[in-house]
């Protein structure tokens, strides 16, 4: 997947995939996740713990999401090679890294991000890490990317009143969506649009997410 600045398996790593196993993620996403060099996408201040099970500060009051939440949702996404994926929520650039690696380099990420300076963080952390098939955009993501839809898989890193009605819409049929939802008590919930486009929901437990902020979020 093009150039990559540091090669050497870093410190934590091997770690943190597996206690990843141990909680029961899968072997496709931890492989993914294995390829993807976690430090790149954290600051400096921060390369002693790249490699926790935690979130961390990327500035501007936002985090990059704790491995074991990537992983999670990579895995209810049920991602496979090819696919195109609408992330919500670019941040650091790390979760669009991990969802690059699934789809291989037949597929393609869309990543929205509303705060332009993590925008520009996220494109210049994937373009140092070697990633060519994400395109990261300054935008209110909780109207989705109409311009490229639809989408077989859409991912929202932060959270909304309700699933936003334009990702729904850009959600193709035999589509997964994962997004929390939840103002003080957030709920991880699944949507599925079968293939007539009927959609259905379902829960899979807790989360806390920062909040979705836009004409769809809060
Ligand atoms: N996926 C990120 C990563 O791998 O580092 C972590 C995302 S962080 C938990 C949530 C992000 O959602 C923040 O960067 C925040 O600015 C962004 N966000 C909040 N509302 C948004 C919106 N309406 N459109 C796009 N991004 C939004």
């Amino acid at each position: 997947m093009g150039r990559r600045e540091n090669l050497m398996e870093p410190k934590g790593q091997e770690i943190l995939i597996r206690a990843l196993e141990l909680n029961g993620t899968g072997e496709r996403v931890r492989n993914a996740m294995r390829k993807v060099p976690r430090h790149l996408f954290v600051s400096e201040d921060m390369q002693s713990v790249a490699y926790a099970d935690t979130p961390l500060p990327i500035g501007h009051d936002q985090t990059i999401s704790a491995p074991h939440m990537v992983a999670i949702m990579c895995d209810l996404l049920e991602i496979t090679e090819g696919m195109t994926i609408l992330e919500i929520g670019s941040g650091s650039g790390y979760n669009a890294a991990v969802m690059a690696e699934l789809v291989g380099k037949n597929g393609k990420i869309y990543t929205i991000e509303r705060i332009p300076e993590l925008a520009e963080l996220a494109r210049s952390n994937l373009e140092r890490a070697g990633y060519s098939n994400v395109t990261v955009i300054h935008d209110d993501g909780s109207c989705g990317l109409p311009e490229h839809a639809p989408y077989e898989r859409i991912t929202v890193t932060s959270a909304a009143p309700e699933v936003p009605q334009p990702l729904r819409e850009q959600l193709s049929k035999n589509g997964i969506m994962v997004a929390p939802v939840g103002t003080r008590h957030q709920n991880l919930v699944i949507v599925r649009k079968d293939n007539e486009g009927n959609i259905s929901y379902r829960t899979w437990g807790e989360v806390i997410f920062v909040p979705l902020i836009g004409k769809y979020g809060f």
